[in-house]
């Protein structure tokens, strides 16, 4: 049996501060190497001082993911010597002296299996070697140390996935719970990147090191199963090793040497004290939780009828989720439910579009009342969207300013019927027979109204006509 695990790096990217200096954890607005100082360069004399915010971040991740969380945690020093850590150690966890690191064992349920979490860690990110220069002649390397000291939390799952679709489908389960728990923006170029390890059955265990996005992780998994399936059927031994993840050339390569625990020599950071998380904070947290997801399916589901299949899609979605609970209210619920589903998120499906989107929760409980007022056909609706999104402007003066309410005038309504019965011949003589394809003539009408007839009105007259035919 295949067996996979993987070690998620996860940037806590809501942070103000980094994880022990007051520099920007936003380093991404800033220009080469300005988002640094003392502490996050390692200068001889300067001291770390823990972000609180970051601590509480990451118990609340370990709480989500139904990790234990100890009641002291400690700091320490992992030493290696490369261009991007400024120190030349990193400043991490470790479960040595018992469990000190964040999280201890926890679990998450992904289809129908258990993942188990063996433990999450806080951490401190390195900077970013930048590659320029064509060929490996006049190749440079340079190195931002803006990232140095960003809050990063590592989750460290058991080799409990089978196949890259599972490990797919726990990576879209974390980004939105992640997401959902307001600690990190999964969009953000590098906020996600992971390690795995790859074993075929009889095989040795392969770690893969370096992918930069939870989109590789999934081809990296599938590439090293493939790669050692391959080796296995030409009788050639599968060596433990470290490979690293090409994102060029999308293939897995063979690094020189690999490191144990041990070699990195870890010791306590002797500039942190353990640090004494009291109950009282825990318990504050769990209150300051947010609804989960499931929580969030459940109740759409159960208090407004909404589909199952909708709800999921509205409830793992934090930015439409919380669009929906502001605006709907017990009677518009299923109709908003429905335009944020089949309309919204076709058109504001980026992170720029969200951003630049004029859309509110009054707009939307405007729109779904037109709807259900019949003010406004479904489609028309859809239309005022594009123009609500561009502009901000209220549902009320775009209905009126792109002339977009239901044709509900009868004797206007029966002119445009007579003339569709008139150029439809063949498809009046089908309705006749036939009553299940009327809805073509319907469509026609539609088509006729740009979508601003009345429908049910359309259907009652359209129905008349035939039968006086
Ligand atoms: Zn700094």
């Amino acid at each position: 049996m295949t067996k996979i695990g993987l070690e998620i790096h996860c940037q806590l990217t809501n942070l103000k501060s980094k994880l022990f200096c007051s520099c920007k954890a936003n380093y991404r607005e800033f220009e080469i190497n300005e988002n640094i100082c003392p502490i996050c360069m390692g200068l001889p004399g300067s001291l770390p001082r823990l972000n609180q915010e970051a601590v509480k971040k990451a118990t609340l991740i370990a709480m989500a993911l139904n990790c234990t969380t100890p009641n002291k945690i400690a700091f320490f020093r992992k030493n290696y010597f490369y261009p991007d850590l400024p120190k030349n150690f990193q400043i991490t966890q470790l479960n040595i002296y018992g469990d000190t690191s964040i999280g201890g064992a926890g679990s998450i349920i992904v289809g129908d299996k258990k993942i188990n979490i063996t433990r999450i860690q806080l951490e401190e990110d390195p900077g970013r070697l930048i590659y320029e220069g064509s060929s490996s002649k006049n190749q440079i390397t340079l190195v931002d140390y803006n990232r140095a000291g960003t809050p990063l939390v590592e989750i460290v799952t058991e080799p409990d996935f089978e196949n890259p679709k599972h490990v797919r489908e726990f990576l879209n389960i974390l980004s939105d719970l992640l997401e959902n728990l307001g600690v990190s923006d999964p969009t953000l170029e590098g906020a996600m990147r992971a390690d795995a390890n790859v074993s075929i059955d009889g095989g040795k265990k392969v770690e893969v090191k370096n992918i930069g996005s939870f989109h590789d992780l999934e081809k990296a998994v599938h590439f090293e199963i493939t790669r050692q399936n391959s080796l296995h059927d030409r009788d050639i031994e599968i060596i433990q090793e470290t490979r690293h993840w090409d994102d060029k050339r999308k293939i897995t390569i063979s690094s020189r040497s690999k490191e144990e625990d041990l070699d990195y020599r870890y010791f306590l950071e002797g500039d942190i004290p353990w640090i004494t998380i009291d109950p009282e904070i825990r318990e504050k947290l769990k209150l300051e939780m947010p609804e989960s997801i499931s929580s969030k399916k459940e109740r759409y589901v159960s208090k407004y009828n909404i589909p199952p299949q909708v709800a999921d899609v509205l409830s793992s979605d934090k930015f439409y989720s919380e669009l929906f609970d502001k605006s709907h209210t017990e009677s518009n619920a299923k109709e908003i439910a429905n335009i944020i589903t089949t309309d919204l998120m076709g058109l504001v499906d980026t992170r720029e579009k969200r951003e630049e989107s004029k859309i509110t929760s009054t707009h939307l409980r405007d729109l779904a009342d037109s709807i259900q007022s019949e003010k406004i056909s479904r489609i028309s609706a859809k239309n005022a969207l594009h123009e609500i999104l561009k502009t901000g402007k209220s549902v009320v003066d775009v209905i009126t300013e792109l002339d977009l309410g239901t044709v509900s005038n009868e004797s206007e309504l029966s002119e445009i019927i007579k003339e569709v019965i008139t150029s439809e011949p063949e498809a009046v003589e089908q309705a006749k027979s036939n009553p299940q394809t009327i809805n073509y003539l319907v469509g026609k009408i539609m088509q006729k109204t740009k979508g601003k007839a009345d429908p049910k009105l359309s259907l009652d007259l359209l129905k008349q006509q035939l039968d006086d035919l």
